[in-house]
């Protein structure tokens, strides 16, 4: 019962990665009794194979002050969450001569400080003074200071327990889909021989993923959220130094636990949530082999030779944003729309904004229960991520989001 009373309101999380759980746990935590669906098991999606690189060094307002907050909440769970911790590191971006994109990053790193992010413009002679990397042919680098890392896997196992003590039924090895009549309702299989049985909620947010346009299209909830592949790897090359993102290169490297993760690959075709290679290509290691020769000192000496490389989903949208908040104009019920959710299209930086968004549903689905209509002043929810933005059948390009162009964001 809520304080004034009321039962609280049911609600159905669909997808337990980083948002999913995030988001479960918060709605708990405000008072929701929440149920927590994931067709496989925690993480089974794009969180448990992504790199865990964490910045809040964003351009646009929105992206900035949502990071800084996702940002300040891995740092309280650092000392809060048992299972969970951060690792602290710079993050660096890097451009090399002869790159166009060298003459668009002073502008960006003006935005990235106008939002008061701790980043600055670092000549590269000073640069690797500061940091055991070649600098000789960069023509420009930032540093963003608030940033660090982590291991992606253990923040949702993490989360989900804390999801769990909240009172959260997390419902694993359980798929679940939109019956298309009430918004809210959910046809839950119960697994091999067992049927499907449908549960009625007071509302129900979708987290899927890369599973995301396909779980809401089979009720005629069309969103253009399109999955596509990236790629990681780990070598053994011992490296204690920033992490770091060489923008001609189109890769990122970070410290990890074995000496060194590297990544990016990013295939920019539309893929198949089920059916993508989750094997690294080699293309892309020939390539992350080759930046961390030139990059990183010590790989010119050690064997960086992959110790495990692979792929993942990330997700596009037309502009850019994620879609977060209500959706559900044609072919669900229409006079009711505000009760099936949606909060995907990360662009590649779903795991590092995910203690925000999370927190952002869980406000956002609570005030919309409470009758605050999403384009309220008060409401939560940001005009920006507004999934009815976009008619659902837009054609578009597939662009990496980590490039300088996508950060600049004009
Ligand atoms: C190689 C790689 C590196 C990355 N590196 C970074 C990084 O460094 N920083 C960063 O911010 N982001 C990174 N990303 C992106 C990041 O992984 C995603 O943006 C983020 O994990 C998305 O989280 P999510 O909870 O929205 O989706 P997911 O983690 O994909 O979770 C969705 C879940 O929904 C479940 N599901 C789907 N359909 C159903 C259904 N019908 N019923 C029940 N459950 C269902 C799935 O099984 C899945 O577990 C990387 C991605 C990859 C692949």
């Amino acid at each position: 019962m809520s304080e004034r009373g009321e039962a609280a309101p049911t609600v159905a999380v669909v997808g337990g990665g980083a948002v999913g759980v995030t988001a479960a746990a918060d709605l708990a935590a405000r008072g929701a009794d929440v149920t927590l669906y994931e067709r496989g098991s925690l993480g089974a999606g794009s969180s448990g194979r992504a790199a865990g690189v964490l910045y809040d060094a964003y351009a646009e307002d929105v992206d900035a002050a949502l990071a800084a907050r996702a940002m300040e909440r891995f740092r309280a769970f650092d000392r809060s969450l048992p299972g969970f911790s951060l690792a602290p590191c710079p993050y660096v971006i890097a451009v090399r001569e002869g790159d166009p994109d060298a003459d668009a990053v002073p502008a960006m790193v003006d935005r990235m400080r106008s939002h008061g992010r701790d980043v600055s413009l670092v000549d590269p002679a000073a640069l690797a003074d500061r940091f055991p990397i070649a600098t000789d042919d960069l023509a420009v680098a930032a540093v963003a200071e608030n940033a660090g890392w982590c291991d992606p896997a253990s923040y949702v196992a993490a989360t989900g327990r804390r999801a769990r003590r909240e009172g959260v039924a997390v419902e694993t090895e359980t798929a679940v889909s939109l019956t298309g009549g009430d918004p809210a309702a959910l046809r839950v299989d119960a697994g091999s021989g067992g049927g499907a049985e449908v549960r009625a909620f007071d509302a129900v947010a979708v987290a899927a993923g890369a599973h995301t346009a396909e779980f809401l299209g089979d009720a005629g909830v069309a969103v253009p959220v399109v999955p596509y592949r990236v790629q990681a790897l780990t070598t053994r090359t011992p490296y204690d130094g920033p992490m770091l993102y060489d923008a001609t290169a189109g890769v990122y490297l970070r410290p990890h636990p074995t000496g060194l993760l590297a990544g990016d690959g990013t295939e920019p075709v539309a893929a198949e949530p089920d059916g993508y290679d989750r094997e690294a290509d080699g293309w892309f290691v020939d390539a992350v082999t080759e930046t961390l020769r030139e990059r990183v000192a010590v790989a010119s000496e050690g064997d960086p030779s992959p110790e495990r490389a692979w792929a993942g989903l990330c997700t596009a949208t037309p502009d850019g944003d994620p879609l977060v908040g209500p959706v559900g104009g044609d072919g669900v019920r229409s006079d009711d729309p505000n009760r099936l959710f949606v909060a995907a299209g990360w662009q590649g930086h779903g795991f590092m904004r995910a203690p925000a968004v999370g927190e952002l549903v869980a406000e956002g689905v609570l005030a919309s229960l409470d009758g605050t209509e999403a384009d309220a002043p008060e409401s939560p929810w940001v005009g920006a991520f507004d999934p009815d933005r976009f008619d659902g059948d837009e054609s578009f390009e597939i662009t990496e989001g980590m490039s300088v162009e996508e950060r600049v964001g004009e």
